[in-house]
């Protein structure tokens, strides 16, 4: 079986076809994140968005909030940048992260001291840019 990547009008489908040359199966929705989708989440997130890591999106991963194979949409609203170390142990270090209307949204785990409520994640430039420019009107 050969999985082959077909782009098409700026989408992406993954097609897999038989040794005959049959087709197996094909995907509506590719589990990657295609470039574009990768450049918005960037601006959006401007890096891990775990707080106080501060990994640049650059060196950052796209992590999908609703797991792919639990029907999670490959798509901006359900992913958020995180580095190396915070995507391979997410539910080990106890941070809990969900989207709310496109926004990532975090909680911290017990030890963090913070007051355990959800909070939009703050270290996108633009993000941070309105935040300062309201501190800096009122
Ligand atoms: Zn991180």
């Amino acid at each position: 079986m050969a999985a082959r990547h077909v782009a098409c009008a700026g989408a992406i489908q993954r097609v897999a076809t038989g040794s005959d040359g049959r087709i197996v199966a094909i995907g509506t929705e590719e589990r990657v994140f295609n470039r574009y989708q990768r450049r918005a989440i960037a601006l959006r997130d401007g890096g891990c968005v775990i707080p106080g890591c501060g990994v640049p999106a650059g060196w950052s991963e796209i992590h999908h909030v609703t797991e792919h194979v639990r029907g999670g949409p490959t798509h901006t609203d359900n992913a958020v940048l995180l580095c190396w170390y915070h995507h391979r142990f997410l539910d080990r270090i106890g941070w809990q992260l969900r989207m709310n209307n496109g926004v990532p949204e975090l909680k911290g785990p017990p030890w963090h001291g913070t007051d355990h409520r959800w909070r939009a994640a703050t270290t996108s430039p633009v993000r941070l840019k309105k935040r300062a420019k309201r501190i800096l009107t009122t």
